[in-house]
């Protein structure tokens, strides 16, 4: 775990190496001083070389000025390292998590990726920097303060040292006070935030019913539960600060006090009295940062581990080791009794047999829930079968890179997912190398000309978060256009107009059938109006594919099919629509 965290630094070990130099440089300056002082006022004072005296004046005021320069170095640079090392595995984790497949996402909560990729690399970062640094240094300084204390005066140094762990302990305990005071504070700010969201995403449901007064009333609840728990950590902060404040002037009184009567009895001289005073204060400071990083320490490692098992777990559909590109497809689809389930207890799939020929229009129809939707995303593999095979003109399709597989096969589904941004960016998605040009000629087969021409903006109109200033039937389009610009040879609509009126639907229809043109595609709809003309029907129930056959065949056989299409046929001859 450790030796994983260490490999983080490397990319950045010219940055850690002057951070670190420099910090001990610091400490080193630091340690100096109190001897420094000695020097003062036991040499130089009593031989009352003016000179001297101001000449070691300027060299203490070049040495500070040395050390003033170095600090801010370790707070700049360290800082930055620490920030780095953070950015390198935000950006591992995300491009991680991009990699995934459907299965991941399906149990994954969006908001825990989130607080993964945001919050846990906070502290990553901070420890990143003070951890190995901080240790160092705080060692490194106790034991050279004592060595010279030490030196001074053995005794002294002994009761000065000894005091250290009582000041430790009054530290540490207050520090891990302040921890819990400050997660339960983050706790809360997560409240808020999560209510934040919830209300402003569902502001229209709100104001529909009405229900202003109570999500501010909801709202205020959490908002001054924040205030508390915050309060509350600022508190635990003020008693731990005023204790250890209490602490380090009890430590230096004791010191003044024994180093007076040391000194009045000769044991040691003024100088190594200032001295002995101003090293209490070095010794303060390591043990400050210790009991800093006790509380960074678990944090950052908290946050590293949820790092490490996300990271370490490896996307489910991954190319085989012999996985070559495919070439161009003709879309000639089989099945080869595949079963499949998204759980191991229970098979969504089991044996399927099916062959779709290339450049046909085949139709799956059905009861919800049968499996219309998961045959069809076995095909781009998004899951894997647990049983059979699936291959495309021949060659099965794990012999295909998944990049060179997906690539060719277009979905448009029913609820469109449209990103923020522009109408142009989000044409443009379906084939980021296109052209202005291409974008326009995609939206014009899409039927969606007209309507950009009516917006202000035309092309740059931004939708909104999701495409919500889009009716459905523009999003449809829009959805159409974009698979245009990608122009796959194998499509895949799936009540791509089910959520629409009838009205909408024809014009879509008809873009729809134009972009089926010259693809194997598969349907899948709920209204057979729209596959009247496919040249086969699959009808798919919980028992499986149970009929197959053209229209026109599965009428005559009276079976399922039939019974589905005398029941739309007489709704719509009552002028019911179904759905
Ligand atoms: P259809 O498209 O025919 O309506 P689906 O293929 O969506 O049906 O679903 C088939 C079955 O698989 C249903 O019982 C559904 O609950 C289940 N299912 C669908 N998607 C998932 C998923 N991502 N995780 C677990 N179960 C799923
Ligand atoms: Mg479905």
């Amino acid at each position: 775990m450790l030796r994983k965290f260490f490999s983080y630094y490397r990319p950045h070990r010219r940055l850690f190496i002057i951070d670190f130099s420099s910090a001990i440089i610091v400490a080193i300056l630091e340690l100096a001083f109190p001897v420094a002082v000695q020097y003062f006022i036991d040499d130089l004072l009593p031989s009352g070389n003016w000179d001297v005296i101001v000449q070691t004046g300027i060299l203490l005021l070049l040495v500070y000025m040395l050390s003033t320069f170095l600090q801010y170095i370790v707070n700049y640079l360290g800082h930055k390292l620490g920030i780095n090392i953070e950015t390198d595995m935000r950006r591992e984790l995300f491009n991680h998590v991009q990699k995934q497949s459907f299965r991941f996402f399906d149990n994954t909560k969006t908001g825990h990726i989130m607080s993964r990729i945001t919050n846990d690399l906070f502290d990553i970062g901070e420890l990143a920097h003070h951890g190995p640094e901080d240790i160092f240094i705080a060692v490194m300084t106790l034991i050279g303060a004592f060595f010279l204390m030490f030196n001074i005066n053995p005794e002294l140094a002994v009761i000065a040292i000894v005091m250290v762990p009582f000041l430790s302990i009054v530290a540490t305990y207050g520090n891990i006070q302040m921890n819990k005071a400050w997660k339960r504070m983050y706790g809360k700010i997560a409240d808020v935030n999560a209510r934040v969201e919830d209300s402003v995403s569902g502001v229209r449901v709100v104001q529909s019913f009405t229900n202003e007064q109570f999500e501010m009333d909801r709202f205020q609840q959490d908002n001054n539960q924040f205030r508390l728990a915050k309060l509350r950590a600022y508190k635990v902060m003020a008693q731990t600060h005023s204790s250890i404040f209490m602490m380090t002037r009890l430590v230096t009184l004791v010191v003044l006090v024994v180093g007076a009567w040391f000194t009045l009895s000769d044991q040691i001289t003024y100088g190594e009295f200032v001295s002995f005073v101003l090293f209490v204060n070095v010794l303060i400071k390591p043990v400050d940062k210790i009991t800093a990083l006790l509380e960074l320490y678990p944090k950052g490692m908290a946050g590293f581990k949820r790092f490490t098992e996300l990271i370490d777990q490896d996307p489910e559909v991954q190319n085989l080791p012999h996985a070559k590109p495919a070439p161009l497809l003709k879309g000639d689809i089989q099945f080869n009794d595949v079963s499949f389930g998204y759980d191991s207890h229970k098979k969504v799939l089991e044996s399927i047999n099916l062959s779709i020929p290339a450049g046909q229009t085949v139709a799956f129809v059905g009861p919800s829930g049968a499996g219309k939707t998961t045959i069809c995303s076995l095909i781009p593999r998004f899951y894997d079968v647990n049983e059979g095979e699936i291959s495309i003109d021949g060659i099965p399709i794990q012999d295909m890179t998944t990049e060179s597989l997906r690539h060719q096969i277009g979905i448009v589904q029913q609820d469109v997912f449209l990103f923020t941004g522009t109408i142009r960016e989000n044409i443009a998605y379906g084939n980021l190398a296109a052209s202005d040009e291409e974008v326009m000629e995609a939206a014009k087969k899409a039927h969606l000309e007209e309507f950009v021409a009516g917006l202000p903006d035309g092309y740059e109109t931004q939708i909104g978060e999701r495409g919500l200033k889009l009716s459905g039937g523009q999003k449809q389009r829009l959805a159409i256009a974009r698979m245009f610009l990608k122009n796959p040879p194998i499509l895949i609509l799936d009540e791509a107009t089910s959520a629409l009126d009838t009205a909408t639907e024809q014009i879509i229809q008809a873009a729809l059938t134009e972009l089926a043109e010259n693809r194997t595609t598969l349907i899948i709809a709920h209204r057979l109006a729209t596959i009247r003309d496919a040249d086969r029907v699959v009808v798919v129930t919980e028992n499986g594919i149970e009929e197959q056959g053209t229209y026109d065949e599965l009428v005559a056989q009276g079976g399922v099919f039939a019974t589905l299409h005398n029941s739309q046929f007489r709704e719509s001859k009552l002028g019911i629509t179904k759905e």
